[in-house]
């Protein structure tokens, strides 16, 4: 962990494009809220092969509207590099610098793969056809990308985002904090010098919890499920112990020399500033 103390350390909220106006008024208030802790930006997601590009786009220039840092996310899967050219040309014009690179997933059904195969293509893409235009933000997997063929051949996989100039990480969540710091000692001694913040997740509801988990192979161990498992539907008792059992998470992380840390807000303020202020920051 020596090499992340090094870096300031960075928060961040990350939040989906609304659907629909009611959505957006009521992120409008939860950006409201977040943005009273001071976070050093906000990020918003990007559906897989560009379905949400333009609400994406929309919510970032939103909370700039506000007067607060936003990064946009932006994927390669199922797009040409015309495409991702002419998407990264808009986010230059709407004076954008701070971007969040990924591959994404194939939507369901759909065949196509597109011009690029992985997220390091996107990031020398970026680089080749805009310089130092914007800060790059990838992802990192602390318990290894649920594609990856194993440990190795996934941080060889982070390793290559870096060499193709990504500025910063931030992981998929997870609630073994030992699997984060093995992960960044590995990555130290692969000569990989970039902040890696951790990702966070809050946890409100047990089964939407165990499904996204489930989807991005990030786990949730045995006694934390068998614990969630048990308290039924008994939503206050599942967030006193998640509220209780992440902020544990989050001061381990601090005290170790994490970076900062990015909350999975998932468009809500409640379970991320009673975190933030049990912490204490
Ligand atoms: P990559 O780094 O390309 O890795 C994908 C897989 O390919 C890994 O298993 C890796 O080991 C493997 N791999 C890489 N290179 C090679 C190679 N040369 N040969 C063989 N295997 C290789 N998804 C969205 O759709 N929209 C979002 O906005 C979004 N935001 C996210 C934000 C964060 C912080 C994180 C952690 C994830 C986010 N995701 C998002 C999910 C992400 O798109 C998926 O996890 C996706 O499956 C992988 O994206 P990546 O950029 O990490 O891909």
């Amino acid at each position: 962990m020596e090499s992340q103390k090094k870096y300031p350390r960075t928060y961040s909220f990350e939040f989906f494009p609304p659907n629909t106006p009611e959505g957006q008024e009521k992120l409008r208030a939860t950006t409201r809220q977040l943005a009273q802790l001071n976070p050093k930006f906000f990020s918003v997601t990007y559906g897989a092969g560009g379905s949400t590009r333009e609400r994406t786009l929309g919510t970032v220039l939103d909370i700039r509207a506000m007067g607060h840092a936003a990064a946009p996310h932006i994927s390669c899967v199922a797009s040409t590099r015309e495409n991702i050219r002419e998407w990264l040309q808009r986010y230059k014009d709407n004076g954008i610098q701070h971007l969040v690179a990924l591959r994404g997933d194939l939507p369901s059904g759909l065949a196509a793969a597109g011009e690029f195969r992985y997220a390091n293509e996107l990031v020398e893409f970026i680089r080749q056809e805009f310089g130092t235009q914007f800060m790059i933000e990838v992802a990192a997997y602390p318990e290894t990308h649920p594609q990856a063929k194993n440990a190795q051949e996934d941080l060889a996989a982070f390793k290559r985002k870096v060499d193709a100039g990504a500025n910063s990480a931030i992981t998929q969540y997870f609630y073994n904090a030992d699997a984060y710091y093995r992960f960044v000692d590995d990555c130290e001694a692969m000569g990989i010098n970039i902040p890696i913040v951790p990702g966070i997740m809050p946890i409100g509801r047990f089964s939407q919890l165990a499904r996204f988990s489930d989807a991005c192979g990030a786990e949730i161990p045995r006694w934390m499920r068998r614990k969630l498992e048990g308290y039924g539907d008994d939503t206050a008792s599942i967030r006193a112990f998640g509220l209780d059992v992440v902020t544990a998470l989050c001061d381990d992380l601090l005290q170790h020399g994490a970076p900062g840390l990015h909350f999975y807000s998932l468009n809500q303020a409640g379970l991320t500033t009673t975190i933030w202020q049990r912490l204490g920051l």
